[in-house]
């Protein structure tokens, strides 16, 4: 008999040839400042728990006193089995850190892109995509069967163009990353504003990476630019600084009535268990009242970036927490990676089809739980890797 799945094989075989091959690293511990692999030691630049919340006591207690309370399944989807106050609170609380009127919960950031995308747009309108947004953001719009424009990333310009030049007469959406994930950089949100209100389309922004990390109150892009009731769609992870787990989106109450009517990945998908909510309702109540982990962040953020610049390594123009280091080549970023980590610091290599070909980097992102001391080893680290793979 013929092994169905044969053809496996030769797809494996290609992505090894290229070195694009994916394996998991295990790691024995949570995402504390330093992690255990294999039983030793390592220092974590690997982390989207920027502000180091996910191992914060405060967190995890609000976490699990709920568990206790609700046990450790929701029991559905929230229209027939699986709401509960602590979802509405949490949702009453994300609304307030935002500045919108309403929110409203999915279960995870992707589930939120993938679903709310189709139900703003469909066939015979349009939508315009920076070149560089997440896969959730790509996978929504493909979707959504409506036309896609993908704009060169940032290019405010090149999107007015697009704009200008349009002929189609549907509805239109911009939508885009605040922060983008792979290169840390930040939109520049006023102007964008400024070009969806003139042109009378929907705005719709990502700030998975800006939140807990900009604005005064950690509440992201929309706060930082001033814009937050200009912004009709912000959608958000409560996986990433917020270090729970979740995706939401947040607006009008028409707006979440809306999505709690058509989205299908909210009508159709199990609600949050309540020990992630209760943490993501702690989490936001500590970004918000907390600026010095901010601060302290930012701090480490400015001392990683002079140190690597000051070795003649490039990094990408970034305005986050992620630090995107430059290398090249698949083959060669994999060996920078592996001699971080002979010198004890664990960050990965980013490779095609996360990021486009000959750009391949060390993403390094830093938590407001390291030290200045964790900072000033990851940089004796790369140092070494650098004199090793890079000069010699
Ligand atoms: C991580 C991420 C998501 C997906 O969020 P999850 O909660 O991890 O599913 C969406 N958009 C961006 C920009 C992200 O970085």
């Amino acid at each position: 008999m013929n092994d169905p799945l044969i053809w496996i094989e030769d797809e494996l075989r290609t992505i090894h040839d290229s070195n694009l091959f994916r394996h998991l690293t295990e790691l024995q511990s949570g995402q504390y400042p330093e992690v255990t692999i294999d039983g030793k030691n390592y220092i974590l630049l690997a982390s989207n728990s920027y502000l180091g919340l996910s191992t914060d006591p405060r967190v995890i207690r609000a976490a699990s006193e709920s568990l206790e309370k609700y046990g450790t399944g929701s029991g559905g989807s929230r229209l027939v089995s699986g709401s509960s106050d602590i979802h509405r609170q949490l949702e009453e609380r994300i609304a307030s850190f935002k500045n919108t009127e309403s929110a409203i919960l999915f279960s995870s950031g992707y589930l939120a892109n993938f679903g709310i995308i189709s139900s703003l747009v469909g066939a015979g309108d349009v939508i315009y995509s920076d070149e560089l947004n997440h896969a959730s953001i790509i996978d929504g719009c493909r979707l959504s069967k409506a036309d896609i424009r993908i704009y060169r990333h940032l290019d405010m310009d090149h999107l007015s163009e697009l704009l200008e030049n349009e002929t189609k007469t549907g509805k239109k959406l911009i939508v885009t990353d605040t922060v983008f994930s792979m290169d840390g950089d930040l939109v520049d949100l006023a102007a964008l504003v400024e070009l969806s209100e003139k042109h009378g389309c929907i705005l719709m922004v990502d700030e998975a990476h800006a939140t807990g990390v900009l604005g005064e109150r950690g509440s992201g892009a929309t706060e930082y630019f001033g814009v937050e009731a200009r912004v009709p769609v912000v959608m958000g992870t409560l996986s990433k600084a917020v270090g729970s787990l979740g995706g939401y989106i947040a607006g009008s109450k028409q707006l979440t009535d809306y999505i709690r009517n058509r989205v299908r990945s909210y009508i159709f998908d199990t609600s949050l268990p309540a020990a992630s909510v209760a943490a993501s309702i702690k989490a936001i109540e500590i970004i918000e009242g907390e600026q010095e982990r901010r601060d302290h962040l930012w701090y480490l953020i400015n001392m990683f970036k002079s140190g690597i610049g000051d070795m003649g390594l490039k990094i990408l123009d970034t305005n986050s927490a992620i630090i995107p280091v430059l290398i090249g080549e698949p083959e060669e970023t994999l060996a920078f990676a592996a001699e971080l980590r002979k010198q004890g610091v664990y960050t990965p290599a980013v490779r095609p089809p996360s990021v486009p070909p000959g750009k391949c980097r060390i993403r390094a992102s830093l938590m407001a739980s390291h030290s200045e001391e964790h900072i000033e080893k990851a940089l004796e680290a790369f140092r070494m890797a650098k004199s090793k793979i890079i000069d010699n």
